[in-house]
C-alpha cells in the first residue's frame, strides 16, 4: 500500500493523504470515549456490539434531505436511530458533512501497474498484483467509497470473498468475475451466450458485464447483434443477475432495447436515446473525466499495452469532451437515472471521487444530483435500496465525513475524514492544520 501511495505522490497526483488509525487524542473535537472503535480483531474486521453515537451538525441521507444537528445510532452493523437526543457520543463528527458511505458502480479493483510499472491489465495473478489489489480496495475504501462493483475479472473474487469474511479491509465489493467480450458472430450464437451468462452466475457473478461496442480507442463501433445481446439480457434476467453494458453510439439503444439494466459509458448515445432509456427505467453510468484524466496522466505506464495505442491516446481527449458533453444533456432528461460510476483503473484507485468534481465542474450536474447518484440512487441501481446508500434506521452503517460542505465547494469530497463501513470504522482523522 506505501509503495502504491508513493507512486501516486511521485506523479503529483492528489494523494490520499491518510491512513486509517486508531483514533487518537490528537482531535480533541472528534476523540472517542474511551476504548476507541476501531476494531480489527485478531481474526477478523468485525463490528463492536457496543452502541455508537455519532453527533453531526449537517447530515445528508443520501436521498437530498440535509438534517442539521442530530446523532446518528449504531449498534452492530447497522444504523438504528437518528436522534438528536441520543447519548454519549462516541464520534463528534460536528462541523463536517456526514452523509452515507458512496458506492462507485464501475471499478476495475485488481488493475495494478506490474513491476515494470507498466499496466498489468486485469489478468495479472502475480503476488504483486494480489497485494496490489488489497491496496487498491484500501485507499478506495478509505476515500468513502464503502461499495464498489468491479467489471471485472475474475480475480475479483477472491478478493471480494476476503473482504466480506473481514479477512481484510476494502469496500463491498460486487464483481461480474468474467466479461461478455462481444466480438459479432464469433462470440457465439444466442444460446452459447446464455450459457456463458449461466457460467458466470456459478462462477459466483454479483453482475453481468457486456461489450456491446469496440473501445472508444478504435471506434465504438457495435459488436454484438440486437438478437445477441436479447439473449445476454434475457438469460441473466432469468438468473436474477443485472445486466451492465458497455455500449456507445447506437449500441446504447441495442442495450436498451434488450432491457439490460444499465448503460456504461454511453458516449455519442443521442437525446432519443438517453429518453428512450429513462422511458424503459435503464440506468446510465456515464464518465465525466476521471478515468481519462488517469490514462492521460499515465500515459507511459499504458502505452504499448494491450489495447493502448498512441491513436488511441490521441482519441482519448477527443472523447473527453464528448463525455463531458453527454454528462451535460443527460442530466436534463427528465427521468433519466445516471449512477456514479468512474470505471477506476490502475493509478485511479482511491481518487474515485474526482469524478464527482468532473461531474460538477465540466457536466453541469448539480452537487447534490451527483452525491445522490452514488448514494441512494446508486443503492437502488445495485438491487440493494433497501440496505446502502441513506443515512436511516435499518441501514447498513456505512458513514462518511467530509471536511468541507460539497454543495458550496465540489472539492469537499476530496477531504473524506472519517469512515465507517458496517458499524468499523477505517479511518476518522483530525482536520488539517489551519482550520
Ligand atoms: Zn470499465
Amino acid at each position: 500500500m506505501r509503495s502504491a501511495k508513493i507512486i501516486l505522490c511521485a506523479l503529483g497526483i492528489l494523494c490520499v493523504c491518510a491512513t486509517a488509525q486508531r483514533t487518537s487524542s490528537q482531535s480533541t473535537a472528534r476523540a472517542p470515549a474511551e476504548g476507541a472503535r476501531v476494531v480489527p480483531t485478531r481474526e477478523r474486521i468485525v463490528p463492536t456490539r457496543e452502541r455508537i453515537v455519532i453527533a453531526a451538525s449537517a447530515v445528508f441521507d443520501g436521498r437530498g434531505r440535509v438534517v442539521r444537528d442530530t446523532r446518528v445510532v449504531v449498534e452492530g452493523s447497522k444504523i438504528v436511530a437518528v436522534d438528536p437526543k441520543a447519548a454519549p457520543v462516541t464520534y463528534d463528527l460536528r462541523g463536517l458533512t456526514v452523509l452515507p458511505g458512496w458506492i462507485d458502480a464501475h471499478v476495475h479493483i485488481t488493475w495494478s501497474f506490474g513491476r515494470d510499472g507498466k499496466s498489468a491489465g486485469a489478468g495479472e495473478t502475480t503476488q504483486e498484483a494480489a497485494y496490489a489489489a488489497a491496496s487498491n480496495a484500501w485507499l478506495t475504501l478509505t476515500a468513502g467509497f464503502t461499495t464498489v462493483q468491479s467489471l471485472g475479472s475474475p480475480t475479483d473474487v477472491p478478493l471480494r470473498d476476503a473482504i466480506a469474511r473481514g479477512a481484510l479491509p476494502g469496500p463491498r465489493l460486487l464483481t461480474a468475475v468474467e466479461p461478455l467480450f462481444g466480438q459479432g458472430e464469433k462470440t457465439g450464437t444466442p444460446d452459447e451466450i446464455r450459457a456463458f451468462v449461466r457460467r458466470q452466475k456459478q462462477a459466483g457473478a454479483d453482475v453481468i458485464k457486456i461489450f456491446a461496442s469496440q473501445s472508444i480507442r478504435q471506434g465504438g463501433g457495435m459488436t454484438l447483434s440486437q438478437e445477441q445481446l436479447n439473449a445476454a439480457c434475457d438469460e441473466a434476467k432469468r438468473q436474477n443477475l443485472r445486466t451492465l453494458v458497455h455500449a456507445y453510439k447506437e449500441a446504447v439503444r441495442a442495450a436498451t432495447l434488450a432491457g439490460c439494466t444499465q448503460v456504461e459509458h454511453g458516449t455519442m448515445a443521442t437525446d432519443d436515446d438517453l429518453r428512450l432509456m429513462a422511458e424503459k427505467g435503464t440506468y446510465l453510468d456515464p464518465q465525466a473525466g476521471l478515468v481519462i484524466e488517469n490514462y492521460l496522466l499515465n500515459r507511459e505506464r499504458y502505452l504499448g499495452t494491450p489495447g493502448y495505442t498512441a491513436e488511441g491516446f490521441a482519441a482519448m481527449e477527443k472523447v473527453l469532451s464528448l463525455n463531458h458533453e453527454l454528462v451535460r444533456r443527460a442530466s436534463k432528461i427528465p427521468g433519466l437515472k445516471i449512477v456514479f460510476g468512474t470505471d477506476a483503473v490502475a493509478g485511479a484507485h482511491g481518487r474515485n471521487a474526482e469524478e464527482f468534481i468532473d461531474r460538477v465542474r465540466d457536466g453541469g450536474v448539480a452537487p447534490m444530483a451527483a452525491l445522490i447518484s452514488a448514494n441512494s440512487l446508486g443503492a437502488q441501481a445495485v438491487g440493494m435500496a433497501d440496505r446502502l446508500g441513506s443515512i436511516a434506521p435499518g441501514f447498513e452503517a456505512d458513514i462518511i465525513a467530509l471536511d468541507g460542505d460539497p454543495l458550496t465547494d465540489i472539492n469537499a469530497v476530496r477531504r473524506v475524514v472519517f469512515v465507517m463501513k458496517g458499524g468499523v470504522v477505517h479511518k476518522n482523522v483530525a482536520r488539517g492544520g489551519g482550520r
